[in-house]
């Protein structure tokens, strides 16, 4: 059987593997040594130091990474941010324009707000959901167009098909932030897209006990990205390493799993008279949801809601929950959950929020692990 035509979950437990388990372990161990024995290497990049990104640790989830996604080759970086910024850095110059989806994690947003003019590159937002505008916002310069799969925290879905297409068509670069949906959920090589971006200290660690990142896709693009994270030096250190490989191994039983929690709870919010609004991209309600269906193999553990009353009433529903982790993060396996405002988008200027649609009482759940029941029992409880 070639790797290829494996399923995602035997690729996850054997894609990258060393080809002869060393000293017969069945784990890959943690090489934690920051240089190696010179080995006539001529090339700078290709001396074996942890900053290089090509110690055993990392050569074997780069493999993973790539084989999960059905795509040419991977990089792992020391966190999220580390793994768009050393993107854009790579991939932008001065000069270049960026088309950039409307509404996205407030990491990514308030770096491409407030440092991208040092950069000198410009930007304009683009609704994900109106392919037919996209085509005015070009500009001789346009150089790429950037969206997530599905977007934090109003969890909308573009037409990803249609962003592919258009990047193609004008030759951008196309890349996709694919940390909400993880590889279990969409694969973004297999629609065309060249560079699928994640926060791995999300779904694919799945532990909330690291943060990493990574860039998956074209192998002439993630070189170019790969030599300009020797020089800003956003490496991920090897016993990280170790900890994303192992937890991956788990990703397709976790966020099964968690698709399954996430739709049940959202319907269960959905029907309850103190739930103004639910935000997830698998309800037949919400708007999306055919688009969503035929992109997505399932939904994620990710939904955001707004319940009736003010910002004290959404922090009361908060204080009375008992399993939920009040904490910013997501993809881990204890359920977390938070005001988007306070957190994940509290480096935005309240306009800006107000632009993204993100309103003060607007809550972000992350479904874990736990029993199903035992969440709706406690969300009941506390919306009553
Ligand atoms: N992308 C998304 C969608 C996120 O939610 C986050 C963090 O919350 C990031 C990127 C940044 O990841 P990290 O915190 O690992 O740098």
């Amino acid at each position: 059987m070639t790797q290829q035509s494996m399923h995602i979950e035997t690729k996850l437990i054997h894609a990258g593997e060393p080809e002869s388990r060393i000293e017969g372990a069945v784990t890959l161990p943690i090489f934690q040594s920051s240089t190696f024995q010179y080995a006539g290497q001529d090339h700078y990049d290709q001396l074996k130091y942890i900053r290089m990104n090509n110690t055993p640790n990392h050569i074997a989830l780069h493999q993973k990474l790539a084989a999960l996604e059905n795509a040419e080759a991977a990089l792992v970086t020391a966190s999220g941010m580390a793994a768009i910024t050393t993107t854009f850095f790579a991939l932008l110059s001065p000069g270049d324009h960026f088309l950039v989806q409307d509404c996205l994690y407030g990491g990514t947003l308030d770096f491409i707000n407030s440092d991208f003019k040092t950069l000198g590159v410009s930007f304009d937002f683009v609704n994900g959901n109106e392919p037919d505008a996209w085509t005015s916002q070009l500009k001789p310069n346009t150089k790429a167009i950037y969206v997530e799969t599905i977007t934090n925290p109003l969890m909308a879905v573009a037409d990803l098909k249609a962003v592919a297409a258009f990047a193609r068509n004008h030759r951008l670069i196309s890349m996709i932030d694919n940390t909400f949906a993880s590889p279990i959920n969409f694969r973004p090589s297999e629609w065309g897209f060249d560079l699928s971006l994640h926060s791995c200290t999300k779904y694919l660690n799945g532990h909330s006990d690291i943060v990493a990142g990574a860039v998956i896709g074209r192998e002439d693009l993630i070189q170019k990205i790969a030599h300009k994270l020797i020089h800003l030096g956003g490496s991920l250190d090897p016993h990280a390493c170790f900890l994303l490989h192992r937890g991956l191994k788990t990703l397709a039983v976790r966020m099964k799993h968690q698709n399954v929690s996430a739709l049940a709870i959202a319907k269960f919010l959905a029907a309850h008279p103190s739930v103004e609004t639910v935000n997830y991209p698998g309800l037949d309600t919400y708007t999306g949801y055919h688009l969503a269906r035929k992109l997505l193999d399932g939904f994620s553990g990710m939904l955001s809601f707004e319940i009736k009353g003010d910002v004290s009433a959404a922090d009361g529903f908060i204080a009375r929950t008992h399993i939920p982790i009040s904490a910013p993060s997501l993809g881990g396996v204890e359920t977390l959950i938070t005001r988007p405002v306070t957190t994940s988008h509290s480096g935005l200027s309240p306009e800006e929020r107000e632009a993204a649609g993100i309103s003060d009482r607007l809550i972000r759940l992350s479904v874990g692990l736990e029993a199903t029941e035992d969440l709706i029992d406690d969300f009941n409880r506390a919306l009553t």
